[in-house]
């Protein structure tokens, strides 16, 4: 059997960055194909399925160029109706999460990129042309890649907490705290970030009180989150806590928790709640590269040339979140991989 043609160019992740990076490859004829990731049970878990971190919350209002506004013909304009229907009808206030990665795939679509549904498992970077090889099977060959897959949340790694995980413990306010498990219940974030303040912020909207639980003396988050915080009635912080066991039972699942104080350790408390949201920090997706790459003490790919996208490997290119633990936005993460994409482009034309 003949072998097949390496591709040319293998984008793997369907973040802002790996879709950017998509649009800009296509347009230059690089004909790329994109591995958005699997649809399984796995990555909802983990918060990878495909389309990214965007696709886990509502209203985007700082990706430039989405103004808060209706869209609702815009995006039947823009999208195919079977894309439509995957998501939730528009809001009519500016551009959430799942609508923006919607369009940004599509215009990667557009532009003749090639979607596989499927991770990749495993990569084999030591020689040219690279392999790939995806969970169904199989191996692809590509003459360059950009690895843009992100990362994923953070868990404390209680065995409670993974006993109760979607019967009460979730790591995305946005993806289920509307559900009415959680709706006009007490329930508790544990963290002291941006983040966590956002995810406790809005499950106020749905919960009878929001416990914010920090192992600090105050909250790391910037200076508007902590005060809209602090300003909000329903949310209540306990400072100097940690999260110690989430109990319940198999049949409701979570009815309260155990926090440990982290200045005295003997003094616990529980509290009653139906739900419990973890807001720690992520983790960046790159445990397939099974340390083919250079990477940070805290595992995120390094970018080994000023203000490109290169990694440790020639051929081989990096961006957003798999590679940036400062910004971490889907505006920079869209900026870098417009940035693999120039970068792969030229390194192709001369090598
Ligand atoms: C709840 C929440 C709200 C946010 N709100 C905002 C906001 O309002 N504005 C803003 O600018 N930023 C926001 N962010 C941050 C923003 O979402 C991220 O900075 C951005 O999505 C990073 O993009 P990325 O392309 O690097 O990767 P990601 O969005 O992390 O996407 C990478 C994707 O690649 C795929 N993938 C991973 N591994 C593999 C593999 N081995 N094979 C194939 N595919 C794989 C997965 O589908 C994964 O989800 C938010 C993040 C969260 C979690």
């Amino acid at each position: 059997m003949p072998t097949p043609t390496p591709e040319t160019l293998v984008i793997i992740g369907s973040g802002p960055a790996g879709w950017s990076a998509a649009t800009y490859a296509a347009r230059a004829q690089l004909k790329p194909l994109v591995y958005e990731g699997a649809i399984t049970e796995k990555n909802r878990m983990s918060g990878t399925l495909p389309l990214g971190q965007l696709a886990l919350t509502s209203e985007v209002e700082n990706y430039a160029g989405y103004p808060h506004g209706n869209l609702t013909g815009f995006l039947e304009s823009a999208l195919p109706a079977s894309r439509r229907e995957m998501m939730a009808p528009h809001a009519g206030e500016g551009v959430t999460g799942p609508e923006l990665m919607e369009l940004m795939r599509q215009q990667a679509v557009n532009f003749g990129t090639r979607v596989v549904t499927d991770d990749i498992l495993k990569v084999d970077f030591s020689k040219r042309p690279f392999k790939l090889y995806p969970s169904e099977g199989g191996v692809v060959e590509a003459q360059c890649v950009i690895v843009a897959t992100g990362a994923s949340a953070n868990w404390l790694g209680l065995p409670s907490e993974e006993h109760f995980k979607n019967r009460g413990v979730s790591a995305c306010a946005v993806c289920d705290g509307a559900l009415p498990r959680f709706r006009n219940k007490p329930l508790v974030v544990v963290g002291g970030g941006d983040s966590a303040v956002e995810e406790a912020t809005y499950l106020a909207k749905f919960a009878s009180k929001v416990h914010l639980v920090h192992r600090r003396e105050s909250l790391r988050a910037s200076k508007i989150m902590a005060s809209r915080a602090h300003a909000d009635p329903k949310i209540q912080i306990h400072f100097n806590s940690g999260l110690a066991e989430v109990l319940g039972d198999d049949s409701h699942g979570v009815s309260s928790v155990r926090l440990q104080s982290t200045t005295t350790p003997s003094q616990t408390t529980t509290l009653d709640v139906a739900g419990v949201f973890l807001a720690i920090g992520h983790t960046p997706n790159t445990e397939f590269l099974d340390g083919q790459l250079s990477l940070t003490p805290k595992k995120y790919i390094v970018w080994t040339q000023h203000f490109r996208t290169n990694t440790s490997v020639e051929g081989v290119f990096a961006a957003g979140d798999v590679a940036d633990d400062y910004y971490r936005q889907a505006i920079s993460a869209a900026g870098t991989g417009c940035m693999s994409a120039l970068d792969a482009e030229r390194w192709l034309a001369h090598g």
